[in-house]
């Protein structure tokens, strides 16, 4: 027979933490199930300045294990494993991981979302080769070489004037005329000698031989083509909500995100889901710690019930 758990949680970001927190808090049996690493999304972030109690920022590779110690001080349990499969059986929930099944009798679905890909020749074959989703993670690699990012958005400008500190060059490429980062970053980024913008242009193909060379480029507007030698390329253009392994038994919208109430209940009973992976989500990590206290409160309430 599997571990019956009161309330389990999927994803180990902030979204999962707080909800852990708050579910072991409350004397509920808890297990975190995570299939990578501590932190989620934040330990792409180097440098954190818009969570409230950091007055001076905190890099996102200190507040990932923070927020899990946080959790696991009030008796969270938490096991490194993916999640593939969730079924239904007499009102519990079943999970299928890697290490066996697991059952409770509240879910709580806080998988975030991963870097979408651009789907061109090349973005696989240099993964860890030249191709990158984390600037703080690999910017070193590329000490005093130039490097392209593309995305407008408030990650690409992020992860590209953190690329600043290390490389000799930042060209960012944007496909659209503007960008949609927000200002503060729109300004830092328009200060910035390293870095450079192609709007209106689309990257078609990384190239190079055993190591990222150069990248393909493609004026939306006028069509017209050229190359840019780079050693580096960092992809920021969107992100994809984790929900595959739910295989429709939760309802999504039409970006895969799963819809919620404002408690954060689906419409099964007792799953739950916070952060990112929602529908109407701000995508900030303030706003997924508040998720998770939000699903964690209601599935203890469910519980009770
Ligand atoms: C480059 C970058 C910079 C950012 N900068 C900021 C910023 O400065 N300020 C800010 O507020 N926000 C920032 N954000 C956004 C913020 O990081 C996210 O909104 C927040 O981390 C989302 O938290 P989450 O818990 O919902 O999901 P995530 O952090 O994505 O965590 C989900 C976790 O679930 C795990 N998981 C997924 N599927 C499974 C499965 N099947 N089984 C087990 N585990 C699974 C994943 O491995 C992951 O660890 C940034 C994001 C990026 C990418």
């Amino acid at each position: 027979m599997a571990s019956e758990y009161d309330i389990i949680i999927i994803g180990g970001g902030a979204a999962g933490f707080t909800a852990g927190m708050y579910a072991a808090r409350d004397r509920c049996r808890t297990l975190l199930l995570e299939r990578f690493s501590a932190g989620g999304q934040v330990l792409n972030c180097p440098h954190i300045e818009n969570y409230p109690g950091f007055p001076d920022g905190v890099a996102g590779y200190s507040l990932g294990p923070l927020l899990q110690q946080q959790a696991m001080n009030f008796g969270m349990e938490m096991k490194l494993s993916e999640v593939y499969n969730l079924r239904v059986d007499g009102g519990v929930k079943v999970l299928q991981t890697d290490d066996g099944e697991v059952r409770a009798r509240a879910l709580i679905i806080a998988t975030g979302s991963s870097f979408s890909k651009l789907n061109i020749p090349g973005e696989e074959e240099f993964v860890g080769k030249g191709v990158s989703h984390c600037a703080s993670c690999d910017g070193a690699f590329f000490m005093d070489q130039p490097v392209v990012v593309i995305g407008g958005g408030d990650a690409a400008l992020d992860e590209g004037l953190h690329l600043t500190e290390y490389v000799s060059s930042v060209t960012v490429v944007h496909r659209r005329e503007d960008l949609s980062a927000c200002r503060l970053l729109r300004e830092r980024a328009h200060a910035n000698e390293k870095l450079t913008f192609r709007f209106n242009t689309v990257v078609t193909a990384i190239e190079g031989n055993s190591e990222v060379q150069r990248v393909q480029l493609e004026d939306v507007k006028t069509g017209e083509r050229s190359a840019l030698d780079v050693t580096g390329v960092f992809i920021f253009i969107g992100l994809t909500p984790n929900t595959q392994f739910l295989n429709g038994l939760v309802p999504l919208n039409d970006k895969g995100q799963i819809v919620t109430d404002l408690s954060m209940r689906t419409s099964v009973p007792g799953i739950f889901a916070a952060g990112d992976v929602r529908a109407e989500s701000s995508r900030q990590l303030v706003s997924a710690a508040g998720d998770g206290a939000t699903a964690a409160l209601a599935a203890v309430q469910y519980l009770r019930m």
